[in-house]
């Protein structure tokens, strides 16, 4: 109320955002397991994934192995509310937020993004944040530290 208001000369000039605005999920297709977390845990059961088994041939001896190949992934953005549970649960760092938000449609059914797309988005995802040097350490290396430590405990008795 008091200050004068400001008209936003969209498209013409960019808005400013945050690098790490929740502009669209990107997918890095590489990591994905097809393990169905983030399609189980979205509140909105907007992320559409199929996917066949493959058999790999035995190798030095050993049995043969089966994997997951992933034939489709998809995700509505029109039932999508941004709350980003599918980016938090994925154990293998396969989604990621893009501050890319120009992606509307006339056609609300044109809203649902295939994993081709998807992928293209991981070049606007910006790197991750440097680690804070004063910061805890990952609890993979603490845990390691305090096996060695014990491990020398033990020589030295
Ligand atoms: S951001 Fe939330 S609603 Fe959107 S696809 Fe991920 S889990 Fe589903
Ligand atoms: S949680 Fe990650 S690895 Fe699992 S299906 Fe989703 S994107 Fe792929």
């Amino acid at each position: 109320m008091t200050r004068r208001s400001i008209t936003r000369q969209y498209p013409e000039v960019q808005p400013d955002l945050p690098p790490r605005t929740r502009g669209v999920i990107a997918l890095f297709e590489e990591n994905c397991t097809v393990c169905m977390l983030c399609a189980r845990e979205c509140p909105d059961w907007c992320i559409y994934i199929d996917s066949h088994k493959e058999t790999l041939p035995a190798e030095g001896g050993g049995r043969a192995r089966s994997r997951n190949v992933l034939d489709r992934f998809a995700i509505d953005f029109s039932l999508c509310m941004y709350c980003g549970i599918c980016v938090e649960v994925c154990p293998f760092d396969a989604l990621f937020w893009s501050p890319e938000f120009e992606y509307a449609e006339y056609d609300i059914a044109e809203l649902t993004h295939e994993k081709e797309r998807l992928r293209e988005w991981m070049w606007t995802v910006p790197p991750p944040q440097a680690h804070d040097p004063s910061g805890e350490p990952p609890k993979e290396i603490a845990a390691a530290g305090k096996a060695a430590s014990r491990a020398g405990r033990g020589r030295g008795a």
